[in-house]
């Protein structure tokens, strides 16, 4: 039961006898990450009002060609225009608030210092958390309370609630016991 958003960024909860405080990014960032991770149900792909154009250097363009069909099955459709050139028509759907031109790019640098020596799941398990963390809720977003209620239902039917991909908690839980000791009672 959320009981407040503290800073915008926290939110407040208890589960069960405990306390919880929820670092609301974190926490998304799990959500996301273990939609993008799905093999059953992959994350459909959203196509943009407006297809961004996005100009490479041959170095980049190279590297986003070699990665474009994993993009595409996370649900980037990326298509090549002429020389180190793109446009991008749709994204996958958990991205569509975010800066998208910012977030292709934030891939390709990604991509680049991987290099060659990073083992293809690990680089795409690394792709996958860039794109979570980009798209998910930030420290300082006003959430409604429905909003609240709905990120905590999805961060627990996550297969790992407590920890973002990254591997930070997403959640301090702080049992009636300590307040018990700490208030002398
Ligand atoms: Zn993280």
């Amino acid at each position: 039961m959320p009981i407040y958003q503290f800073k915008n960024t926290y939110i407040i909860s208890t589960d069960g006898d405990d306390l919880i405080i929820i670092d609301q990014h974190a926490a998304h960032e799990r959500i996301l990450y273990d939609r993008l991770s799905g093999k059953s149900s992959p994350e459909p792909s959203q196509p943009l009002l407006m297809p961004e154009t996005i100009g490479l250097d041959q170095k980049e363009s190279a590297i986003l060609n070699e990665n474009i069909d994993y993009l595409k099955e996370l649900g980037f459709d990326l298509e090549g225009f002429g020389s180190n050139t793109y446009i991008l028509r749709s994204v996958p759907h958990l991205a569509v608030k975010t800066n998208i031109k910012q977030m292709i790019l934030d891939i390709v640098s990604e991509l680049q210092n991987a290099g060659k020596t990073v083992q293809l799941e690990t680089k795409q398990e690394n792709l996958r958390k860039l794109i979570a963390c980009h798209s998910a809720i930030k420290a300082g977003d006003k959430l409604t309370i429905d909003e609240i209620n709905q990120l905590i239902k999805d961060l627990y039917s996550t297969t790992n609630p407590t920890t973002c991909p990254h591997g930070r908690p997403t959640m301090i839980r702080l049992a009636e016991s300590e307040f018990i000791k700490r208030f002398g009672r």
